[in-house]
């Protein structure tokens, strides 16, 4: 544990022969599998590539993987494996490990040279404009590009690969695996043109001008601030300033990390997968102490009843990050920074929660007597994401109409279509990979 504190190298170990074995053969006792049905929004083929898993043949379990997956070098690593939650096993005992088993079935297909450009077979004469690189932007991409379209990929980063690259830390996704796959996507015909935000550096007519298609995946840009007293006060940042500064940083694109939390008491106000992100990374810098709070309750240790099998449980997750030591407190409500210049604490209350039947929250209310001041010089607010703001200047160059939670709404009379979490709302890579395939052009 105290090794990979200072790795910032992927830190899941992989199965041994025998255990991926014992896994994947575990999947054939299955009777009526929810896993790639209603589990995988891409719909894997799971107990069918399990079962060629089983029997040792690999290359036939590539070829079922690749036939839904375009992009299973990342979902293996990052996807919280929606499969794994609505397995049969569940029911009685423990879930197939199915990521696990999809992570060895594409790095066999990378050693073994079957992963290689599928270009189409014949060019259809249009042209698309693929706005966001990002999962979403990616999917669009490679799925048109087969059906003939000349695809290029405006993006504003001087990368692709959108959160995958500039959020999901690199100890749980390794950006070669990135580089690796774009190589692959320009020799399928690709064009990538980055460090080109569309709205701003061209604008959206100047595309439409040029594109018979315009498909908008620039996801959701803008993330949830806490706007209470002394908030002006230093060293309190947005989750992404460390996570993107930090992956800026070990890609080479920058010589220093913008933030580090080296000896610092660091606190992570949001207590989802964002916020286990700073959890890892200020680890990593060296801080003195971590703590997470959240303002809902403390989630059941098992499956609550409120999501019953096979429904996405709602539980206690605990990641790798949490393991390599903090603190986690619920039920606290985050009234003030405090501090002179600097932040120095987080003024926080006691809540409690009122709870329908099924268990779900529906409002708080304070406990009397219950503020007190955790100690704090370093704050990350990792609190989600509230969709494309209204202002984005893609919204009104493309006369885009909005939902009330700022979701973009497709505009296909127009040839304008929308896809990932500018369309969803802030969601997983795998949802974000499956709307890109999905997307309703020929
Ligand atoms: C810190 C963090 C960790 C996460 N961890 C996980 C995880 O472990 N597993 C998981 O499944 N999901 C995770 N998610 C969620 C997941 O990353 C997103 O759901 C997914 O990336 C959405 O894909 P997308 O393509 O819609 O958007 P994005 O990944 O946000 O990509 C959008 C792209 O559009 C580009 N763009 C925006 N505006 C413009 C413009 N005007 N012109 C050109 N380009 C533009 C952006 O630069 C970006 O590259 C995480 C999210 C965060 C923030």
């Amino acid at each position: 544990m105290e090794e990979r504190k200072g790795d910032w190298s992927e830190v899941e170990r992989a199965l041994s022969d025998e255990e991926l074995k014992e896994q994947t053969s575990r999947c054939m006792n299955c009777g009526q599998p929810f896993c790639h049905a209603y589990g995988c929004p891409l719909g894997n083929l799971v107990p069918d590539q399990n079962r060629a898993v089983a029997q040792g043949n690999w290359k036939l379990a590539y070829e079922l993987l690749s036939s839904n997956s375009d992009f299973p070098e990342f979902t293996s690593r990052i996807c919280p494996a929606l499969c794994e939650a609505s397995c049969v096993h569940q029911l009685d005992e423990e879930s197939v490990m199915i990521r696990q088993s999809e992570k060895r079935i594409i790095e066999t297909a990378f050693e073994n040279g079957w992963v290689v450009p599928r270009p189409p077979d014949r060019e259809n004469g249009k042209s698309v404009a693929v706005i966001g690189a990002g999962p979403a932007g990616l999917s669009a991409a490679v799925t048109l590009r087969r059906k003939g379209w000349a695809v290029t990929v405006y993006e504003r980063r001087a990368n692709i690969g959108g959160l995958l690259r500039y959020g999901i830390p690199c100890f749980k996704l390794d950006k070669a695996l990135i580089d690796r796959r774009r190589a692959i996507l320009e020799a399928e015909g690709i064009t990538f043109v980055t460090g080109c935000e569309v709205g701003k550096d061209v604008s959206a007519e100047w595309l439409k001008a040029r594109h018979d298609g315009i498909v908008v995946a620039i996801g959701t840009p803008a993330a949830r601030d806490l706007k209470i007293p002394g908030r002006e006060l230093a060293g309190i940042h947005l989750a992404l300033e460390l996570l993107e500064g930090q992956n800026r940083f070990l890609t080479g694109e920058i010589d220093a990390p913008p933030i580090n939390a080296k000896g610092k008491d660091v606190l992570v106000i949001g207590g989802g997968d964002t916020g286990s992100d700073c959890v890892g990374t200020a680890i990593r810098h060296g801080a003195k102490s971590v703590t997470q709070i959240e303002i809902m309750p403390r989630p059941p240790d098992d499956r609550s009843v409120s999501t019953p099998w096979p429904l996405w449980p709602y539980m206690l997750r605990t990641s790798s990050s949490h393991k390599e030591g903090c603190e986690r407190r619920w039920n606290l409500n985050s009234l003030r920074f405090v501090g002179d210049d600097a932040v120095a604490g987080v003024e926080v209350e006691t809540v409690e929660w009122e709870l329908s039947p099924e268990g779900k929250t529906l409002k708080f209310h304070a406990v009397p007597d219950t503020k007190e001041t955790i100690k704090a010089d370093l704050v990350f607010l990792a609190m989600g994401f509230t969709g494309v703001p209204a202002d984005n200047p893609i919204v009104a160059q493309l006369g885009l109409a909005q939902t009330p939670r700022t979701a973009l709404i497709p505009d296909p009379a127009h040839g304008v279509y929308c896809v990932g979490d500018c369309a969803s709302g802030a969601s997983l890579v795998v949802r974000a990979l499956a709307s890109g395939k999905n997307i309703p052009l020929e």
